[in-house]
């Protein structure tokens, strides 16, 4: 690699840094997580599909989801392995690969309702902190600028308006042929019912840490989304040397 070569390369590979992406659902997450990592040469590590997992876990096992202590049970001895990778995070649970079978309307809802428990989050968080613990990572989650890494060098809240996200989901759903036959209407009902749970739990509420920085990306389109959030890595990098 000659001397133009290395100034242009955006890897921040041997760096250890954090970089954390909180915000509701529907507001881009995943999908700038993943095109972050990419860029700057990182793992990109989706917390939600840790949720996910012991929530479809929850739902074979027909444990009520309103109180901790069944699920706390059912947690003792669950074991949920987030492999990054590729497009998307391998998710194993107790040994199985669950990434395909965590994406259903119903594990959605189920994921929303186990995580309001401060048992389940504290397990959650632990196992995260295990995983980000090396660096050189994108996490994305709804605490982890508050509560799993507050100490991320980079911290962004991405956010959009509520019915953008609504349509954006509907539409994901709809590409992937995951889900065929919900409506946007469902769709839309479905995260404005997660994001107040996200939002009023007493437990690590979904809410921008004070060093956050906010990125709205209700009229912008993804690349320049994508690019936005760029930016705002390459600056925290420069401004922090
Ligand atoms: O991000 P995703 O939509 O996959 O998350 C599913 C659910 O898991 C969220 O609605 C939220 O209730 C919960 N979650 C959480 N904390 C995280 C990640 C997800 O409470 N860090």
């Amino acid at each position: 690699m000659n001397a133009e070569d290395s100034r242009s390369d955006p890897s921040l590979k041997g760096r250890k840094i954090i970089i954390a992406i909180d915000g509701p659902a529907g507001a881009g997450k995943s999908t700038i997580a993943r095109r972050l990592a990419r860029h700057f040469g990182l793992l990109n590590l989706e917390t939600g599909a840790m949720y996910r997992a012991f929530a479809l876990k929850a739902l074979r096992a027909k444990v009520p989801l309103d109180s901790s202590a069944p699920l706390e049970a059912l947690a003792h001895g669950t074991k949920i392995r987030l492999e990054p990778g590729g497009d998307e995070n391998r998710v194993l649970l107790d040994g199985e690969d669950v990434t395909r079978l965590i994406r259903t309307p119903a594990v959605t809802d189920a994921a929303s309702r186990v995580s309001v428990f401060p048992a389940i989050r504290a397990w959650m968080v632990r196992l995260q902190q295990q995983v980000g613990a090396a660096g050189g990572v994108v996490m994305e989650g709804r605490d982890i600028g508050t509560v799993v890494f507050p100490h991320a060098q980079v911290k962004i809240f991405l956010d959009a308006a509520p019915e953008v996200r609504g349509q954006r989901r509907f539409e994901q759903l709809g590409q992937t042929g995951k889900v065929p036959e919900v409506q946007p209407q469902e769709v839309i009902r479905e995260l404005h019912a997660r994001d107040e749970r996200d939002r009023n739990r007493a437990d690590s509420p979904l809410k921008p840490a004070p060093d956050a920085v906010l990125l709205d990306s209700t009229n912008m389109s993804l690349e320049q989304a994508v690019a936005a959030a760029e930016a705002i890595v390459e600056n925290r990098i420069q401004t922090a040397g």
